[in-house]
């Protein structure tokens, strides 16, 4: 039996960076034939996809130094435009901060319940601040945000986006991801078109061409091939003895292992697991995830210039429950390559649609594409319109999150086993996110931080 130091299970963005940075004798086994896991890009009849729309958010220095090393004079900067399309027009996200435009009876109802929940939380403030945490994501909303605001915006989008009711998650993701102003600032948002946009992703990085795979390419090139297996899986981890078993039969002992691979088929892999531990594989909830890639055929202007969908922003957010779908983003508005000259790169994202079918999905884009925006003028400028499954989506905050965690992670670090990225850790994080894992990962000793 071949013995190696350091096993990295997955060949995504967490995996590589792991490779990148570990010393001493390391193999990765990645499931798929090709590398990359998430951060994939698929060609097809000249228009790139990524696996839905892939933007790197920049926030820490070293994560920063490495993308830019890795892509050198490949890399574009761009200023997000990101808008929600509700009551048959388009406002700059996030939709808190720009009420302006839409209809006054909704806006009254955003402001008034805005102002009331401030009143609530100052009287709360002068009574010692009392009241208890938010018990779930809908309370957080119409604590912080108020009943118009929770009632126009996000509770239906993110009943979409999760696949849940909103009664079902936890608050705790909200801190980072949904940004909250001030009242002054909403109520300027409402009497004025918007300055400036708000929240964590304001700008992001990309490879100027070939999609964000470029990343993963890159960074495949400095490691060598010998130590990568693709086309394997993890089928069993004896964690008792520190062996593993591949699909093709390989087994081989190992001293520690990174893993990126789903925490819960990483349980689901492991014999004999202790009971308070092996409770959790079946609690570990994500949203899966349905997305439709769309190639556009564009109409021309007067001059005979392409006409760019949603007037050049790059994603667009879908509450209302007449759409299927949740986002439409627009990956060529943001990075030209993505798409043919004269064409544009779209793709539109469902969660858990289990029940809705492709028709119905097929038929209210084009609808929305040709007789509501007019994007289009018709069916034929679809050229390209394929759907793709995601397994693993966005992890679910439910009352099992915390616990599962707080009880999965220790045990396998203990017995040698560091699951970390996206889906290791069992988290809602980023590209940038997954680099940084891989870093840290590569620095534990295996026996802990
Ligand atoms: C729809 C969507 C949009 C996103 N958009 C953005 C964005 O705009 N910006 C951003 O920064 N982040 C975005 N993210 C997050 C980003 O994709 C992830 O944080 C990051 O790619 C995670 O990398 P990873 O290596 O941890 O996981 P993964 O990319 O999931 O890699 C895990 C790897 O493990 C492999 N594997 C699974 N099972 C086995 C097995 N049994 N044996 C061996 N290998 C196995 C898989 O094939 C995969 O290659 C998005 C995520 C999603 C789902």
């Amino acid at each position: 039996m071949r013995q190696v130091e350091t096993i990295i299970l997955g060949g995504g963005l967490t995996g590589l960076s792991a490779a990148l940075h570990l010393e001493g004798d390391w193999l990765l086994v990645e499931r798929e034939s090709r590398l990359g896991g998430l951060t994939r890009t698929d060609e097809r009849d000249g228009f790139l996809f990524d696996h839905t729309g892939h933007w790197l958010h920049l926030r820490f220095e070293h994560t920063r130094a490495l993308v830019e090393e890795l892509l050198g004079d490949n890399l574009l900067e761009v200023e997000r435009r990101s808008a929600i399309y509700s009551f048959g027009r388009t406002s700059p996200y996030p939709f808190q901060a720009n009420l302006f435009g839409l209809p006054p009876e909704v806006v009254r109802e955003c402001l008034m319940g805005l102002i009331e929940a401030k009143m609530a939380e100052a009287v709360d403030e002068a009574r010692g601040g009392l009241r208890p945490s938010p018990a779930n994501f809908q309370e957080y909303v119409e604590r912080h945000f108020g009943d118009g605001i929770a009632k126009h915006f996000m509770l239906p989008y993110n009943t979409k986006l999760w696949g849940c009711k909103p009664t079902e998650i936890t608050a705790d993701w909200c801190s980072r991801f949904v940004p909250r102003p001030s009242l002054a600032r909403v109520v300027e948002g409402a009497l004025s078109p918007p300055q400036s946009e708000l929240g964590y992703n304001t700008r992001f990085v990309y490879p100027a061409t070939g999609g964000i795979e470029t990343l993963v390419r890159r960074m495949a090139e400095r490691l060598p091939e010998e130590r990568i297996l693709t086309g394997v899986a993890l089928r069993e981890l004896d964690w008792r003895h520190r062996r593993v078993t591949l699909s093709d039969g390989t087994v081989l002992g190992y001293r520690r292992i990174i893993s990126s691979i789903p925490l819960s088929l990483l349980l689901a892999s492991m014999r004999d697991l202790p009971a308070e531990i092996d409770i959790w594989t079946d609690r570990l909830r994500c949203t899966s995830l349905k997305y439709l890639n769309l190639g556009l055929d564009l109409p021309r202007d007067e001059t005979r210039a392409p006409r760019l969908p949603f007037d050049g922003v790059h994603w667009l957010y879908f509450p209302e429950e007449r759409f299927p779908f949740y986002r439409i983003g627009c990956a060529s508005n943001a990075v030209a390559s993505l798409a043919p000259p004269g064409a544009a790169s779209c793709y539109v994202e469902l969660s858990n649609a289990h029940d809705v079918s492709e028709v119905d999905v097929l038929e209210s884009v084009s609808r929305f594409l040709i007789d509501e925006t007019r994007t289009l003028e018709s069916r034929k400028q679809i050229v390209v319109a394929e759907f793709r499954r995601l397994s693993h989506g966005y992890v679910i905050f439910d009352e099992h999150y915390d616990p599962a965690r707080a009880a999965v992670l220790p045990f396998l670090l203990h017995n040698g086993v560091c699951s970390t990225g996206r889906f290791g850790a069992w988290v809602y994080s980023s590209m940038e996110d997954a680099l940084d894992d891989g870093i840290r990962a590569a620095r534990k000793d295996g026996k802990g931080e």
